[in-house]
């Protein structure tokens, strides 16, 4: 693969105080697509630095950007792992059909992301809680105007050393549910990793924070009856020792950490149930006592607990605002694997070289 070198390296920043998405590395992955010119160009390694684009670029207009989010870990043993990456190029190849993007063989994107976290090695924090995130992301280059698919594309890949989520301890958060925006609903792009799913989501999140809450707890766009996540987290509840989590019908988010926590909690014998779940459920359970514990799942924060939900008037307070035991057993296990504390019983901890 083609490296175009840096001049000098980046001075690096102190590793106890990264906080999320602040710092990038020396290098990033750019590899192009050219429609009339026989598609996907050669990955290539090249100097972190600003993109020219062409003011009429299509992404900037009609929004056709998608992205990911993935991990990469230093072992106790000095081994550089990722936690299931072609999981993230899979899926990023769901979203990239669902918007008229092209497709991209995930294997070449996969190498060329080997490659590049071999080459930035040193910029993988090894304090508990750290890890090198992993941005890929893809957006239409074609400068026109008309509205129809880009004929041209980037697929880019940046890396940040981030610190952990949790800089205050595991705390949980405080969700309040929204009752009159939409950000996703069937038939939607809510189930796409797509950057508009972002920018229509801000606005609650911004009324949210005014409030005092952290985040949004999202319901179906249709009825406003159904919870559907957190906008960058999947949600879970335990209900009367059941875990329960909204089926993926469409306008949710495919979390693989969604998945690994359906998969850990089932193979450790936890009843788990994936379904439709009102919001009216969750308020009953909450007053019949029987809403044990509730936590989000993503790749930034892996697991966490919520404290708080607020829905209109009431204000629910589970578990004592503390975190759940399943909640702290997950967690436990699911960043046990991650770091290689625990045996990689299901193939999920990839090996970088
Ligand atoms: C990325 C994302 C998640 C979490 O997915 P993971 O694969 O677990 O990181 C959940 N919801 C939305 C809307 C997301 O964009």
């Amino acid at each position: 693969m083609k490296i175009t070198p840096v001049k000098q390296r980046k001075q690096k920043p102190d590793f106890s105080k990264l906080g999320f998405g602040k710092y990038f590395t020396d290098y990033m992955m750019v590899m192009n697509y050219d429609g009339a010119a026989g598609g996907w160009g050669e990955p290539e390694i090249v100097p972190f630095d600003d993109f020219s684009v062409n003011p009429a670029c299509s992404s900037l207009h009609y929004g056709q950007g998608i992205f990911e989010g993935l991990k990469a870990y230093k072992n106790s043993k000095g081994e550089v792992t990722m936690f299931r990456p072609r999981d993230n190029f899979v899926r990023m190849n769901r979203s990239a059909e669902r918007l008229c993007m092209p497709t991209f063989d995930s294997d070449v994107a996969l190498n060329a992301l080997v490659e590049l976290v071999k080459l930035e090695e040193e910029w993988i924090p090894t304090l508990p809680g750290t890890a090198l995130y992993i941005r890929p992301f893809m957006f239409g280059t074609e400068p026109f105007l008309g509205v129809h698919p880009s004929h041209k594309y980037t697929l880019c890949i940046i890396l940040s050393p981030v610190g952990s989520y949790y800089e205050h301890g595991l705390e949980p958060t405080k969700l309040i549910v929204e009752t009159e925006l939409t950000r996703a609903s069937k038939g939607g792009t809510g189930e796409a990793k797509c950057m508009g799913n972002y920018a229509c989501s801000l606005l609650a999140g911004e009324r949210a924070k005014q409030k005092g809450y952290d985040q949004v707890l999202w319901l179906d766009g249709a009825e406003k009856k159904y919870v559907e996540e957190v906008g960058a987290m999947n949600m879970f509840f335990v209900i009367d020792g059941t875990v329960v989590t909204p089926m993926l019908d469409g306008s949710i988010l495919r979390g693989i950490t969604r998945d690994s926590a359906l998969t850990v909690l089932r193979a450790h014998g936890y009843k788990v149930e994936e379904r439709h779940v009102p919001i009216a459920e969750v308020v009953e359970a909450y007053k019949n006592g029987k809403l044990d514990e509730a936590f989000g799942s993503g790749t930034a924060a892996v697991i966490s607990p919520v404290g708080t939900i607020a829905y209109g008037d009431l204000i629910m307070e589970i578990n004592g605002g503390k975190m759940g035991d399943i909640t702290a057993w997950l967690y436990d296990r699911i960043t046990g694997i991650q770091t290689e504390r625990y045996p990689d019983e299901f193939g999920w901890v990839y090996r970088v070289g």
